[in-house]
């Protein structure tokens, strides 16, 4: 085929994918000039990669068969909007051979290798044969055409149990099993076939010899049409659950200089063999000391961040430069491995329920700055939705630094300052899974996360003193933010005394646990607060999601976001999620007498719902006040008549100030 044909400039880029890759490739896109059109399906209508791209088309309803999936709306969404060129992301259609043929015929340049580059490498038995002739040391087993049970039987005693067998159309773990020994192969084989039938239509079967401890490592390689390849160094993903990557890094702490020459060597050599054009991985298992390839993905993988970080390389760019028709802009001895990078997916899903997906709403959506070595790469914002129909991957988050220890420092304190409520999240997972020591000390191999589960999901530990006082402490200071921009707040200088020293009583648990009790004294002196016997004196200073809380002398850094009744904090001992039992009471004040129709928290007033000179009953709502995004209605205390009301709705009324005044019938 005429490659440049295949490959040359465009000015309009549709991108045939969603979420956060979506988002990655139009920044970059962007960046150079392109014109970008996003697709979507009925659920992602108000999405963050519509809301980034310069036109985008509905495809189609939700379900991906319906959009994401169908080749003939994409294409006639490129003809509607005269994009000129396709980038198909990662997962969907990126590897699917017959999308790559339409977009030609169409007359679209498709941002990857050929139709028959993918055939060539899309079964693992023929992409295992390719690189036996290339010279690419393969796992020991077989992988040929012959697929009766007594040549899959022999093949399996010849390799050793345990073995691995493995669809060789397969994908994402699907239709492959262990098998340690001869006695369960037969059904092995019986029940792999049957998944990888109903999976990929495609029985056919691969023998592996099953390779203990381990290890997952794969090296980024790239082509231009005019017979350049480069490798960009390894990735290690050896942190997996149920065969899906977890945490990548690169370099491979596993590899030393000789060992990542050889592995990229054998790489290069890998997609030679196939002249490969585009982005693409070579992907290995290793034992720790050799690497064997398992498959090439003809792709840009999720993990490509890391590799950007260590080599300063934009791989969306270099991949749209080779679209472009042009050469690669560097050669091999110029490709420097600089520092180390470490990535996080972050998940919409439940660990402590076996990362049951998680979809709704997001209430809260904070991440940390991109700045020292922090990148964020998410396909999601405050107020979106995250729907039941696609992958539930919301964000990755990568870490550079000079050194790997640094790097996974870094990670872990961005994890540990994000915040994402509505929905249920993997982060604090994540941090417990970086910063496990064997993660630490790399003595890990895919096993590892199944075999942690139980101390990778324990939780929390149970709140302390400074957990409890930094909960009061962001109640009042939440209470103070409201209060602001309102003259003479009594809220905004801490302290604040009406009338002599008055006490604020508060309850908090965790899920369903006891309540536990904490006093806030305030007035004349020195704001305390008092658990059980101790009273200890502090002071808050409000930050950017938080506030310095300075509690018996030492000053501690708190973040904490208040979501109703949900007290989401992070101090020095860790995350903590407590719920404040009951805002409105323990309220014992001089001032504020039972029947003074008066606001019990600085609020906004959001309804009347009585007229003045009505005739109430005791306990009949005269208003509601909003107070902490909560409502809260005043009631006449006794039976009266409705004499006046001093606020109307919308007003922003201060602690303790009178609201209406409601005269006892006397009788
Ligand atoms: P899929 O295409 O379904 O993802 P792969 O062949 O890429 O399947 O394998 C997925 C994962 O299974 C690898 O990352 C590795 O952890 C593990 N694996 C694959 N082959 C072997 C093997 N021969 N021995 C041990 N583990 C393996």
């Amino acid at each position: 085929m005429d490659r440049t044909k295949l490959y040359r400039r465009f000015r309009t880029l549709l991108i045939a994918n969603r979420g956060e890759i979506a988002c990655r490739v139009i920044r970059t896109a962007r960046a150079m000039g392109l014109r970008t059109v996003a697709v979507y399906s009925e659920a992602d209508r108000d999405a963050m990669h519509v809301a980034l791209a310069d036109e985008a088309v509905l495809l189609g309803p939700a379900r991906a068969r319906d959009s994401y999936l169908s080749v003939e709306r994409l294409i006639e969404a490129a003809r509607k909007t005269g994009a000129e060129a396709v980038h198909p992301g990662y997962g969907f259609l990126s590897e699917n051979a017959e999308f790559a043929q339409a977009c030609y015929d169409a007359g679209l340049v498709f941002v990857g290798p050929t139709a028959e580059m993918m055939n060539a490498m899309g079964s693992k038995s023929g992409s295992k044969a390719l690189m036996e002739k290339a010279g690419v040391p393969l796992v020991p087993g077989y992988h040929g055409d012959a697929q009766d049970d007594t040549t899959l039987a022999k093949a399996a005693e010849k390799a050793g149990f345990p073995v691995l067998v493995k669809a060789s159309a397969g994908g994402g773990g699907r239709g492959m099993r262990i098998v340690r020994s001869a006695a369960e192969l037969g059904p092995a084989i019986v029940s792999a076939k049957r998944e990888a039938k109903a999976a990929f239509g495609d029985d056919r079967m691969l023998i592996e010899k099953y390779v203990d401890n381990p290890r997952h490592i794969e090296v980024q390689i790239i082509g231009d049409s005019h017979g350049n390849l480069l490798s960009l160094f390894e990735r290690e993903c050896t942190l997996q659950r149920r065969h899906q990557k977890v945490i990548e890094e690169a370099p491979s702490p596993t590899l030393n200089a000789a060992q990542r020459e050889t592995v990229c060597a054998a790489a290069r050599k890998a997609a030679g063999a196939v002249n490969y054009v585009g982005a693409g991985t070579i992907e290995f298992v290793s034992d720790g000391k050799d690497v064997f390839f398992i498959e090439m993905n003809t792709r840009l993988q999720v993990e490509h961040p890391v590799t950007e970080l260590i080599t300063g390389v934009d791989l969306v760019e270099w991949q749209l430069r080779v679209a472009f028709g042009e050469a690669l802009p560097l050669k091999q001895d110029e490709i420097k491995l600089n520092g180390h990078a470490v990535e996080a997916r972050v998940y919409a899903e439940n660990p402590t329920k076996n990362f049951m997906p998680s979809v709704g709403r997001i209430s809260t959506w904070r991440l940390p700055a991109e700045t020292g070595g922090l990148r964020i790469d998410a396909g999601y914002r405050d107020g979106d939705s995250v729907s039941p129909y696609y992958d539930a991957m919301l964000a990755k988050m990568i870490a550079w630094a000079p050194t790997r220890d640094v790097a996974i420092d870094r990670l872990n304190r961005g994890l540990e300052d994000s915040d994402v409520r509505g929905i249920v999240t993997n982060i604090p997972f994540l941090s417990a899974l970086i910063t496990h020591p064997k993660v630490r000390a790399n003595a890990i191999d895919t096993g590892f996360i199944e075999r942690e589960l139980a101390a990778l999901t324990s939780g929390a530990p149970a709140p302390g003193e400074l957990e409890l006082c930094a909960a009061v402490a962001a109640i009042v200071n939440d209470e103070r933010r409201a209060a602001q921009g309102e003259a003479n707040s009594p809220w905004q200088t801490f302290g604040w005394q009406p009338v002599g020293r008055r006490q604020r009583n508060f309850a908090l648990r965790v899920g369903h646990g006891p309540e536990q009790k904490i006093a806030l004294n305030y007035g004349s002196g020195p704001s305390t607060l008092v658990i059980g016997e101790r009273e200890l004196a502090f002071t808050v200073v409000p930050k950017d999601g938080g506030f310095d809380l300075t509690l018996d002398g030492v000053k501690s850094s708190v973040a904490a976001v208040i979501d109703g009744h949900e007290l989401y904090l992070r101090t020095r001992n860790g995350r903590f999620d407590l719920h404040w039992v009951d805002p409105f009471g323990g309220e014992t004040d001089e001032q504020t007498g039972a029947d003074k129709i008066a606001a019990p928290l600085p609020g906004t007033v959001v309804a009347v719902l009585a007229e003045e000179g009505a005739k109430l009953e005791k306990g009949a709502p005269i208003l509601t006040l909003e107070v902490m995004k909560m409502e809260q209605t005043l009631r006449a205390p006794y039976a009266g008549v409705l004499k006046s009301i001093k606020c109307k709705v919308g007003d922003i009324v201060q602690e303790g100030i009178e609201l209406a005044v409601v005269e006892a019938s006397g009788e």
